[in-house]
């Protein structure tokens, strides 16, 4: 039988703040659970927890862990001024975003913190001292060219045989979104190592089907 996502998480993950549409998080959801058996399960871009909240249900649901990194100093987008800027997140004393107080909260209010371990700092310095074979990695942290590219490179590798890459915020058509994460989905599948295997709203799964070198 399918695992499905505890119905208390699901509405807490609703309610959640953040950037994650209820029916792309169960895809995530479900992808959590699938990519369990191969290993522990990373996201990259925690914000305040709310995708987070998805992949910690199936990490408890499916037996894994959720490591998920943030520098908790938000994107360009997050940035005073920005389009996607909240007054909240705003640590005026420091003059910077500051999310990992409101990641940390989400997680107690959640009852995740023993299946979820934050990890703070920047994505591609944790990829290089990285070891482990990941049964599912979550891509959704910086959307510039660079931070995507340098994601994709940096943690695709990561990946086990038959682990799953999942990717938020991928735009086929240009103007229903940036380019960045599209463009890391179609260097993956370009790459011959992955292939797709499910699709929901702007979240592709894809899963690994040749082994690291
Ligand atoms: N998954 C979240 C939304 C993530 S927003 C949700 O469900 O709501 C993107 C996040 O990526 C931001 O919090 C930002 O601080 C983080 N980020 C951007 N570039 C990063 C980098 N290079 N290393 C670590 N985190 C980064
Ligand atoms: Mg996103």
């Amino acid at each position: 039988m399918l695992a499905a996502m505890d119905d208390s998480l699901r509405k807490f993950a609703e309610r959640a703040r953040g950037f994650m549409p209820p029916n792309e998080g169960l895809a995530l959801f479900r992808a959590g659970c699938a990519g369990a058996p191969k290993g522990p399960l990373l996201e990259i871009g925690s914000y305040c927890g709310k995708s987070a909240v998805y992949l910690g249900a199936a990490a408890r649901e499916c037996g894994a862990r959720l490591f998920t990194i943030d520098h908790h100093r938000g994107s360009e987008e997050h940035q005073p001024g920005e389009e996607f800027h909240d007054p909240e997140i705003y640590d005026a004393s420091s003059g910077r975003i500051d999310t990992l107080p409101f990641l940390l909260e989400t997680l107690a209010a959640a009852s995740l913190e023993d299946v979820v371990v934050p990890l703070v700092g920047a994505s591609t310095e944790m990829a290089r001292s990285w070891s482990v074979p990941l049964g599912l990695l979550f891509i959704d942290g910086g959307h510039s060219s660079p931070a995507a590219q340098d994601d994709l490179a940096g943690w695709a590798p990561h990946v086990a045989l038959g682990g799953l890459l999942v990717i938020h915020d991928v735009f086929e058509n240009p103007e229903d979104g940036g380019r960045p994460p599209y463009e890391i989905y179609r260097r993956a599948l370009d790459g011959g190592s992955f292939v797709e295997r499910s699709a929901e709203g702007s979240l592709r799964v894809l899963e690994r089907v040749v082994d690291r070198v």
